[in-house]
């Protein structure tokens, strides 16, 4: 076949427009377990881009009990939970997540992406309105795309924005589905909760809210943002991850009885999809215990969000608006994210540049963990303040 027919090259051409935007991206090989010292292609770095907030994944209690249940119940699942792939653990870890949730019931999926792809197209339809945040993660958004719903995007955290397009389109429509992140992914900041559930109320709308990042470290009890804003009251959909904080794999649907049981009647991401494999599923549960039993390493982890915020400010050096582990700085080009990201890096530093198309602007993402110590935090600091200098 000649070249020019060959329906693939697209591809190639698509590719090099990446490259030439600085937007090009590749896989690291990461060669250790996953604390706050890793081995990046052969080299040991400081890490600072993990979601490990609690250094959960690479703890002995959690790699205990997932060969205890590799054991007890094998590698894979085998089926669907509906049919042959549920056993036990799954039950005790959606009611461990429930009462984490203080929500009446929850649902364990393969992914917190597969739990919004599959939740969303259930909750709303072809009659129906979707209202975004312009800065919600991927998931959300293709979630709202598959559902086939009319779509808004609001300005980020703007309860105006929302409120106005609330006001003149509301009406036009069956049923109404407000989606946010609740700590924001690449931000860091959070969705003003209060504010969105009084407005969900005004106007008869279904709210969402996706805990990804925070469950397990935000609120007294690390029950994520619901419990930070003393919101657990309020009727919300609320999805998560098991992958972030929680050290393991898979998502969740916390909410109602009634919500947790249609899913299991209609949501495609749960009923056509294999149950989640015995070892990641007592992996979830033994941290959510952790987090239950020792607060020290929450407590640890918000000291070491403060002592970071307070070496920034110290050098001056400004920080997008964060109230959460995850704190970014912003710089005016994809090159020159990357460029600082390569100075850091050269100091032993990882904390990798975030670009466009994931970001509007460009930045260095840190994420802090609770395995920090106060030395590895203000060497980054300095390590920062020196690398922007020169
Ligand atoms: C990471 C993330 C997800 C996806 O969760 P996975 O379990 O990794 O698929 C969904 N939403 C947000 C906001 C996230 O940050």
């Amino acid at each position: 076949m000649n070249k020019e027919t060959n329906p693939y090259l697209w591809m190639e051409k698509s590719l090099q427009t990446i490259h030439r935007a600085n937007w090009y991206r590749q896989v690291k090989n990461i060669n250790s377990l996953p604390d706050s010292i890793i081995k990046i292609n052969g080299k040991n770095l400081l890490n600072f881009a993990s979601n490990n907030y609690l250094g959960l994944a690479g703890d002995n209690l959690l790699i205990e009990s997932a060969i205890q249940a590799t054991k007890q119940y094998g590698t894979g699942s085998t089926g669907s939970r509906l049919l042959t792939g549920h056993n036990p653990l799954h039950q005790e870890l959606e009611t461990a997540i429930a009462t984490l949730k203080q929500t009446e019931s929850a649902l364990v999926f393969s992914s917190g992406y597969l739990a919004n792809l599959g939740t969303i197209p259930c909750l709303v339809g072809k009659k129906d309105l979707i209202l975004g945040d312009e800065y919600n993660h991927s998931s959300l958004k293709n979630g709202a795309k598959l559902s086939n719903a009319d779509f808004i995007n609001y300005k980020h955290c703007n309860i105006k924005d929302l409120e106005l397009k609330l006001n003149s389109n509301r009406v036009k429509y069956r049923r109404c589905l407000i989606i946010t992140d609740s700590v924001f992914s690449m931000d860091g900041d959070l969705c003003p909760l209060p504010e969105l559930i009084t407005l969900s109320k005004k106007f008869d709308t279904m709210l969402l809210i996706d805990e990804a990042h925070a469950t397990g470290i935000m609120g007294k009890n690390g029950g994520g943002c619901a419990e930070y804003f003393n919101c657990n009251g309020a009727e919300l959909v609320q999805i998560g991850t098991l992958s972030k904080a929680l050290g393991s794999l898979g998502g969740y649907v916390a909410g109602s009885g009634v919500l947790i049981d249609f899913l299991k009647n209609r949501c495609p991401t749960w009923i056509y999809t294999t149950g989640l494999s015995p070892a990641d599923t007592a992996a979830a549960l033994t941290a959510i215990k952790i987090i239950k039993n020792e607060p020290k390493r929450r407590e640890k982890l918000w000291q070491n969000v403060n002592l970071f915020k307070k070496k920034l400010s110290e050098f001056k050096i400004e920080f997008l608006p964060s109230k959460s582990p995850i704190i970014c700085l912003q710089l005016d080009t994809p090159l020159s994210a990357l460029n600082l990201a390569k100075k850091l890096e050269n100091k032993g530093i990882f904390a990798p540049a975030i670009r466009p198309p994931t970001v509007p602007t460009s930045r260095i993402r840190f994420t802090l963990m609770a395995t920090h110590t106060d030395e590895q935090i203000t060497y980054l600091a300095d390590s920062i303040d020196i690398s922007r200098k020169d």
